[in-house]
């Protein structure tokens, strides 16, 4: 950036720095002279000064976890961005969570179903069915999990304690209202719990007096010592799936890893794309015809540009801990404007990925029709592919 954005000559800020300005290369804007946030404006180069293309009314849709409110327990924390905080996100609701090591996000439940990336870290996890069959399974780095709607399920780091994101498939879920054990201990008569149980209600002098929610607890043994032999045998459909060890779609500019219930079958409401973009490459031009996106920026930084129709196009930037936005069907490209790989993740409520690429519907079209609605020459029809690639790197100018 350099010292040019300075703008003593215009009797802006004297302050030594790079300090940017809302002024656009042709001229447009002014400088701002404050009351500003100069560090908040320095990640937002692209909402200081958009694109002379960004026109017309789109809602916000980009929030950070960095401005939501954190809940930290004994045992670790957690986050959320829900559409309380971001009112578009109406279809997923995120949260971020870590837990030291041994530390346990209590026995709970919930009304909505959970799908998981892990960011780091390694946790052990515990589910049981309907029908008695049970799930005990440790995750890693990239691994993913889902929880259907309604079962119960624990998550305990193990050695190195882990951080991950969840991902409910309601935008109005809060983590901080869920259905725990310990609350239902907490709110049930002792001799109530004694008939249930069959032992005497002494028995539950020392249980906890409100929910738990968060916990330090020992680091567990190995996976095997953890083992509960269920009469009914094990879930039939695995509650995990691992992400990275799953071959990606290559192509120039960076690559792209599809999880829906295609292959991870256990995810019925839940797909996703876990990207990668390479500095200098982009995130194609398109959409999806199924449902919203919502995303979770894992590294890196960037700009997307969301386009509405009827003139409307908003460029956000994004950076590692955002999570994004796209309404269903609207257009949207995604650039790595930094000099570190991006990777993020587009979730959807759905049972299957889908996108439809710009690039690939143009190409499967017939050209004189392509050619006369957009007055393009014939450069532009011959370098349309007919394959989808996802992860395009730009042109050497
Ligand atoms: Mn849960
Ligand atoms: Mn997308």
């Amino acid at each position: 950036m350099g010292n040019s954005n300075r703008t003593q000559d215009d009797g802006g800020y004297a302050t030594p720095g790079p300090i940017p300005q809302p002024i656009r290369n042709d001229g447009a804007g002014g400088p701002d002279y404050g009351p500003r946030d100069v560090l908040r404006d320095l990640e937002n180069p692209d909402m200081l000064v958009p694109p002379k293309t960004d026109a017309g009314l789109l809602p916000n849709l980009r929030m950070s976890f960095s401005d939501t409110h954190m809940q930290l327990n004994h045992g670790g924390w957690s986050r959320e961005i829900t559409v309380r905080d971001l009112p578009i996100a109406t279809t997923l609701a995120g949260v971020n969570m870590s837990l030291r090591p041994g530390g346990v996000r209590e026995l709970h439940w919930h009304q909505q179903a959970e799908w998981a990336y892990m960011i780091g870290g390694a946790a052990r996890l515990t589910s049981v069915d309907a029908s008695g069959r049970n799930f005990i399974a440790d995750v890693g780095q990239g691994d993913l999990w889902y929880f259907p709607a309604g079962l119960p399920h624990s998550i305990q780091a193990l050695a190195g304690g882990c951080e991950f994101l969840l991902v409910f498939d309601d935008g109005s879920f809060s983590d901080l209202n869920t259905l725990s054990i310990s609350d239902w201990f907490a709110h049930t008569p002792k001799d109530v719990l004694s008939a249930n149980f069959g032992v005497p209600a002494r028995s539950f002098d020392t249980i906890p007096a409100e929910q738990v929610y968060i916990f330090e607890d020992r680091v567990p043994g190995p996976l095997e010592q953890d083992r509960v032999v269920s009469p009914y045998g094990t879930v039939p459909s695995s509650f995990t799936h691992r992400l990275l060890a799953q071959p990606p779609l290559e192509t120039s500019g960076g690559s792209v890893r599809i999880v829906d219930s295609s292959n991870f079958p256990v995810s019925k409401t839940v797909a996703a794309a876990l990207v990668e973009i390479r500095p200098g490459a982009m995130r194609e031009m398109h959409w999806h015809p199924n449902n919203d996106e919502w995303q979770y920026y894992l590294s890196g930084e960037g700009r997307m540009t969301v386009f509405g129709g009827n003139g409307k196009a908003r460029t956000f930037n994004v950076r590692a801990g955002d999570v994004g936005y796209v309404p269903f069907a609207f257009g949207h490209y995604v650039q790595n404007t930094g000099k570190e790989t991006m990777w993020f993740l587009e979730v959807f409520r759905s049972d299957r990925f889908a996108d439809i690429s710009l690039n690939q519907w143009m190409a499967l079209t017939p050209r004189e029709l392509v050619k006369d609605n957009l007055h393009v020459s014939s450069e532009v029809i011959d370098a349309l592919h007919k394959e989808k690639r996802p992860v395009v790197k730009y042109p050497k100018k």
